[in-house]
């Protein structure tokens, strides 16, 4: 594949990383296994933009795997950092700016009592499994296949072979006992979903989704869908947990919750909760956060919880979305950009669209809806291997794999957009020049 792009300093870097990293990376999908190239060692962010270290810049659509709704380097996100930071970096103590946060989301979530705070998605998410098996009792947690909840190894598992609905593991390392209490079934089946609870309801502790599944693509599901499984939860008195690490403060300040105005049992929260700081937290009812631990038999800790420089910078990214008009705003940018690229696709006849809800949008290489994470083909990896390469040359950085969705944020100006956009209808004449 082409290579035009200079990449001398990051494959420098990636050369001397791979000595001292696992694959040279700090977590997987960074070392762009599956797309052409070594990954790119990214300087600084400013807006909509990233530049390497090979000065090359570029528009970024990852835009750090979601949490970035405001963009890189934005001003009031960083100017609260540093003010805060003047203060101390930790004290392992509570904090104002905790209780600041916290009043915030809950005042104005319609679905949370209480939260607390935590330093990653997947940290909230194995707290919430563990609040959801201590609160009913029981042990056996229902995921869908094709959605992703963080490293949690009782999640890292995916559906078995043939009917069985025990599932099996995605990673080494993880004991049998734990995949065992893990039920994998697909997305948007419904039968499927009622005879596991008809048969399991009395060991079953919850049911874990991702509202809006956007970590095998874009998997939106129908609202009537989520709403019935709501139904059914309470019929088997299941508890429902809405994982909304990607959907939280992204489709809307009450994320798919509010959306789709669902009330789940549990909601865990990571990326944009944190401003870009590492920040992951879970919440619920009052009955159901009393709990944990000290005023429950719930343990869950954490030495830097709560981070006061990391709730600044939530505290700032959270304040700026609540604004009048905020996602309003961003929804019909995204609506703009997804809209000129659908009529260029059609206007070419080429056999592919693209799905998006608020501003989030995923390139799907067919013309048919995909709702399960089986329908996404082998040759739609192909193909977004040669849009990603692509967009690279061209300056536009997504997130390089095909499962992986796209960002827009806030500093993404119109004629940001328009600028992706013919670049991007370049691209796909490229992915489609010999077919
Ligand atoms: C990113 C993500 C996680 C894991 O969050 P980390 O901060 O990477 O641990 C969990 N669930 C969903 C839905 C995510 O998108």
């Amino acid at each position: 594949m082409d290579t035009k792009l200079n990449r001398t300093q990051s494959e420098k870097l990636f050369n001397e990383a791979k000595q001292l990293f696992p694959g040279g990376v700090n977590s997987p999908v960074r070392a762009f296994k599956s797309v052409a190239g070594a990954p790119l060692f990214i300087k600084k962010g400013d807006g909509c933009r990233i530049t390497d270290e090979d000065d090359n810049e570029f528009i970024d659509f990852c835009c750090s795997w979601g949490p970035l709704l405001l963009g890189h380097n934005h001003d009031v996100v960083r100017e609260s950092i540093i003010e805060t930071v003047k203060n101390g970096t930790s004290f392992g103590t509570p904090t104002k700016l905790g209780n600041e946060i916290g009043k915030l989301i809950i005042d104005n979530h319609s679905y949370l009592d209480k939260i607390r705070f935590v330093s990653s998605g997947t940290e909230a998410v194995m707290s919430a499994i563990r609040l959801a098996r201590g609160y009913t009792g029981k042990d056996k947690i229902v995921k869908f296949e094709g959605c992703y909840h963080g490293h949690v190894d009782s999640l890292l598992v995916k559906a078995g072979s043939g009917l069985a609905t025990f599932g099996e593991s995605t990673s080494a390392g993880i004991p049998a006992s734990f995949v065992k209490d893990t039920l994998v079934i697909p997305l948007n089946d419904l039968e499927k979903f009622q005879s596991v609870l008809d048969e399991h309801h009395q060991d079953i502790a919850a049911v874990i989704i991702e509202p809006i599944p956007a970590n095998n693509g874009l998997l939106i599901q129908d609202l009537n869908y989520l709403v019935w499984l709501r139904k059914i939860c309470d019929d088997y008195d299941v508890l429902l947990i809405f994982d909304e690490v990607i959907s939280g403060f992204r489709v809307g300040f009450e994320g798919a919750s509010g959306l789709y105005r669902i009330q789940p049992d549990i909601i865990t929260f990571g990326k944009i909760i944190g401003g870009g700081m590492p920040v992951g937290a879970y919440g619920g009812s009052n009955e159901i956060m009393s709990h944990i631990a000290p005023d429950g038999p719930v343990y869950q800790a954490g030495t830097l919880s709560a981070n006061p420089v990391a709730m600044a910078a939530g505290i700032a990214m959270l304040k700026t979305i609540l604004k009048d008009g905020f996602f309003e705003k961003l929804k019909k940018n995204t609506t703009y950009f997804v809209e000129q690229l659908e009529s260029f696709i059609s206007s070419r006849g080429y056999d592919m669209h693209i799905q998006s809800v608020g501003s989030i949008f995923w390139f799907a290489f067919t013309k048919t809806r995909v709702i399960s994470s089986d329908q996404i083909q082998q040759d739609a990896i192909s193909k977004f291997k040669i849009l990603h390469a692509e967009l690279l040359q061209n300056g536009i950085y997504l997130g390089p794999s095909a499962y992986e969705v796209g960002f827009i944020s806030a500093a993404h100006t119109k004629s940001d957009l328009d600028e992706a956009i013919v670049i991007i209808q370049k691209a796909l004449d490229v992915v489609y020049k010999d077919s």
